[in-house]
């Protein structure tokens, strides 16, 4: 990296950190700010090597800003998509993904959900008959691609889901007068 933007990074690491010099984001979550904040796209291990080289401490992967996330059947929110953001940053083909615009997301969060519909098409047809197991297991897999494709959406909006999910749900419950919340 450049040193002008070496220092414009250490800067910028110094605004976000504590007294301790400890940054309450994950390396991943820094990776995504940086490129918000200061137009520079780091990947995994720039983000890493940067933090560490100016003696700044990061959080856990559990880490994040707002609200501790709920546990979801063992993996949280912040869990996927740490991991959604680093296989983005690490893959020489999911990184042409990187600055796709929100309707390039929107098409291929909809072509995930057309897989799964098409499959539920062949459901009805009969198509499965007999085979209902391996169909449940074909369904299965686009619904994880539909979730992997809604958060990295969400990501390009700098949108936390685990918030985002936690205040709607609470705010439809009161609308409806359940007193169920998360
Ligand atoms: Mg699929």
């Amino acid at each position: 990296m450049k040193g002008e933007l070496m220092l414009q990074l250490d800067r910028w690491l110094r605004e976000l950190a504590d007294d301790d010099n400890h940054i309450s984001l994950t390396y991943v979550e820094i990776a995504a700010l940086a490129k918000d904040d200061l137009g520079v796209t780091l990947d995994y291990g720039q983000a890493c090597s940067t933090v560490k080289r100016g003696g700044f401490t990061c959080a856990s992967t559990r880490a994040h800003r707002g609200p501790p996330p709920a546990p979801v059947g063992g993996l949280t929110f912040v869990e996927f998509r740490d991991a959604n953001i680093k296989r983005l940053f690490n893959t020489e083909k999911f990184k042409r993904c990187i600055e796709w615009t929100s309707d390039q997301w929107l098409k291929a969060f909809i072509g995930e959900v057309g897989e799964l519909c098409n499959i539920d098409k062949k459901v009805d047809r009969g198509d499965y008959d007999g085979r209902e197991r391996e169909a449940l297991a074909e369904m299965e897999k686009e619904f994880a691609d539909i979730q992997t494709y809604l958060d990295l959406w969400a990501w390009s909006k700098s949108v936390d889901l685990t918030r985002a999910t936690v205040a709607k749900f609470n705010e439809v419950s009161d609308r409806v007068g359940s007193d169920v919340k998360l």
